[in-house]
């Protein structure tokens, strides 16, 4: 069965750009995937969807008709969209579904008949385009920019969920590297990330996006050894980026001052977390760390089948 990804990360991290990197992958591998926008406030999509919110919902027009911001433009289209999930659902499910032979004869039979074509035609020699095609392994899934969205919104809930009932689902966290180079930065960074693990209850993998502007080999390092972390902690601190140097009550200072104690911690919290996740650096941009990003899909499917699956099931 094929595996669905879907990109969530802040406003600007690159899911966008990644999503058209991995498409553009997958073709070149000719495992055509099957993509769905998610994003309604997108102005241009820059790869070929075969479901785009856009089709559906004219976020402008929702902004206008129910008087909204563009934070509330988004939910509302999200919403609207979500009450059709059972349509794309029957859609995606004809679509992925692995061709029975019998069942395709019959198809085949059927549309030779009613074109036309005599009994005798033997329909069953001539695949349908339906069997031709290459099976599709991946359903690819972008989301709306603000994270927030959908991540925290009912519609998106009732996305992600009717997706993982379907299909094994990974959640494909994307970070701007360059951004989150500094202790603050990335510790926030990873709690949003854990946040979101424990609430969609699916398998996920850290997508250290942008390698060609900034290597994320400090990254890897900090979630696989907690004192590197640490390190780079007291360096900040003697560097005087917490701005506690002067003046400070010391509140903000380094491993004595209360937010670098609090780091400290959640660095050792966050050590059990880590182990749970799969972590690549890419760029969207070049293309590196792609195919690896595609290793850690498969091991996450499996992960998602073998943990994640029974869970699901018993919970239905
Ligand atoms: P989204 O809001 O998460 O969908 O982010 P976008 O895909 O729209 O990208 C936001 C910005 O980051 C754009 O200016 C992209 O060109 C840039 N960007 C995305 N991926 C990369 C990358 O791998 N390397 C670099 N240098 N820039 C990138
Ligand atoms: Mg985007």
């Amino acid at each position: 069965s094929p595996v669905a990804i879907v990109c969530v990360g802040m406003a600007g991290s690159g899911k966008t750009t990644f999503m058209q990197r991995i498409n553009a992958y997958l073709h070149s591998q000719r495992q055509i995937p099957y993509v769905i926008n998610l994003d309604p406030a997108v102005r241009t999509v820059p790869f070929e969807s075969n479901i785009d919110i856009r089709d559906s919902v004219n976020y402008k027009e929702v902004m206008k008709q129910y008087n909204l911001g563009p934070n509330g433009g988004i939910l509302t289209s999200l919403n609207l969209f979500a009450t059709k999930i059972d349509q794309i659902l029957t859609l995606l499910e004809k679509r992925t579904a692995p061709p029975a032979p019998a069942a395709a004869a019959g198809e085949a039979a059927r549309a030779g008949t009613s074109a036309g074509a005599g009994a005798g035609a033997a329909p069953t020699s001539t695949p349908t385009p339906q069997q031709q095609q290459r099976p599709i392994e991946h359903i690819l899934v972008d989301t709306p920019g603000q994270i927030e969205v959908f991540v925290w919104s009912a519609s998106g809930d009732i996305l992600l969920n009717s997706l993982a009932s379907s299909f094994p689902t990974v959640i494909a966290y994307i970070i701007d590297t360059p951004r989150t180079t500094s202790t603050s930065t990335f510790m926030s960074n990873m709690l949003y990330a854990c946040s979101i693990l424990y609430k969609t209850k699916l398998p996920m993998i850290l997508v250290f996006n942008k390698t060609d502007a900034q290597d994320a080999g400090f990254a890897h390092e900090w979630m696989t050894d907690f004192e590197a972390f640490q390190a780079a902690l007291r360096r900040e601190e003697e560097g005087g980026s917490f701005g506690g140097a002067e003046g400070g009550d010391g509140a903000l200072g380094g491993g004595s001052g209360y937010l670098g104690s609090l780091l400290n911690s959640m660095s050792l919290v966050l050590e059990e977390f880590y182990r749970h996740l799969s972590v690549v650096g890419v760029s969207a941009m070049t293309g590196e760390g792609v195919e690896e990003f595609f290793k850690s899909v498969q091991e996450k499917k499996e992960e998602f089948v073998r943990d994640y699956q029974p869970e699901l099931e018993r919970r239905r």
